[in-house]
């Protein structure tokens, strides 16, 4: 079960005496907007929810704090990722885990069988706060645990734009859940991700969905290759923006003869690009819009690091940032 822990931040606000709050909440939590207002006027503070659409720690809403008056920005969801000039608490979201021993001996007789010795540990952030009591096991078990932080990332952390923390051990150990991050693991790294999803209790090495992803990657880019007008989609989050970079690719592929507009939002999605008339988008914001979401939007849409690809660099070494 997803649990948000206030306690901490609630600390965090009364020991810098903040009052008027402003609080942004992810997508996926806004059925508990008024659970978490309520619970935080309790504790006297005055509370407004900027009620934008927010999928990251890259989305912090510091502007609008400071138009609204506000004494600080609550970011609940994430982790920090971003220095900013303004004062922002965060209050993660942890898993409460049941069974996490059982688990964890499903996992080492796994390692166990496959004679796997070593990991690298990585992990999102709804599930860090294990972080000691899995490497502490493992420890134990004669199994060799390996972990980092990253740039920006804390120990064992990544994210769908960061994979700075995977250490450089041969096989890692990816403990959450979905296939994003696992691919982005094994795209960026090219090493062989064991993904332990600690809420379906699977094992499993990542396999033929490598091939899946890289075949429809290869589609996406064959069909933006084909076209003579592209849309650079630039995000103005203040963790997102990569003006710099849309604007050097906007320079390689109008010396290709390509004609090339940007086109910056904050948040990005289809309903907003209806009335431009170019042939593909390049996007440079969350990497997540064109690997999740790119079924969404009628043109096609690849990422950035991929235009390399769509000017003809061979498919075989085919790979993705390690920090987008
Ligand atoms: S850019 Fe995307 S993957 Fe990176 S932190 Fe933001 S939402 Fe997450």
């Amino acid at each position: 079960m997803l649990q948000i822990n206030l306690e901490k931040a609630i600390e965090q606000l009364k020991k810098n005496n903040f009052k008027k709050i402003l609080v942004q909440i992810p997508e996926g939590l806004k059925t508990r907007t008024d659970e978490i207002a309520l619970e935080l006027e309790k504790n006297d503070f005055e509370i407004i929810t900027i009620m934008d659409p927010c999928f990251g720690a890259c989305d912090i809403k510091i502007e609008e704090a400071k138009k609204l008056n506000c004494d600080a920005l609550l970011h609940i969801g994430h982790s920090e990722f971003i220095k900013t000039d303004f004062p922002v608490v965060y209050a993660p979201l942890e898993y409460k885990l049941k069974n996490l021993e059982t688990f964890l001996k499903k996992i080492l007789d796994y390692l166990n069988e496959n004679q796997i010795k070593k990991i690298g540990f990585v992990t999102t952030i709804q599930y860090i706060n294990y972080l000691g009591e899995i490497k502490d096991y493992f420890n134990k078990n004669s199994i060799g645990v390996n972990s980092k932080s990253g740039e920006k990332t804390i120990e064992s952390q990544v994210l769908g734009c960061n994979y700075s923390s995977v250490p450089i051990e041969e096989n890692i150990l990816y403990f959450g859940d979905g296939l994003f991050h696992p691919l982005g693991i094994h795209f960026a790294t090219k090493k062989e991700v064991i993904i332990a999803n600690p809420l379906t209790l699977e094992i499993k090495k990542l396999d033929k969905e490598k091939n899946d992803f890289l075949r429809k990657r290869i589609l996406l880019i064959e069909r933006a290759k084909d076209v003579s007008s592209y849309g650079i989609l630039v995000s103005t989050k203040v963790g997102q923006n990569k003006i710099i970079f849309a604007r050097k690719i906007k320079k390689m592929l109008e010396e290709k003869g390509k004609s090339v507009k940007i086109f910056a939002m904050d948040y990005i999605s289809e309903d907003k690009l209806l009335g431009t008339n170019v042939g593909a988008y390049i996007n440079t914001a969350c990497p997540r819009l064109s690997i999740d979401d790119y079924s969404n939007y009628k043109k096609p849409m690849i990422n950035a690091f991929e235009v390399k690809y769509l000017l003809g660099e061979n498919y075989d070494n085919y790979a993705l940032d390690m920090i987008y």
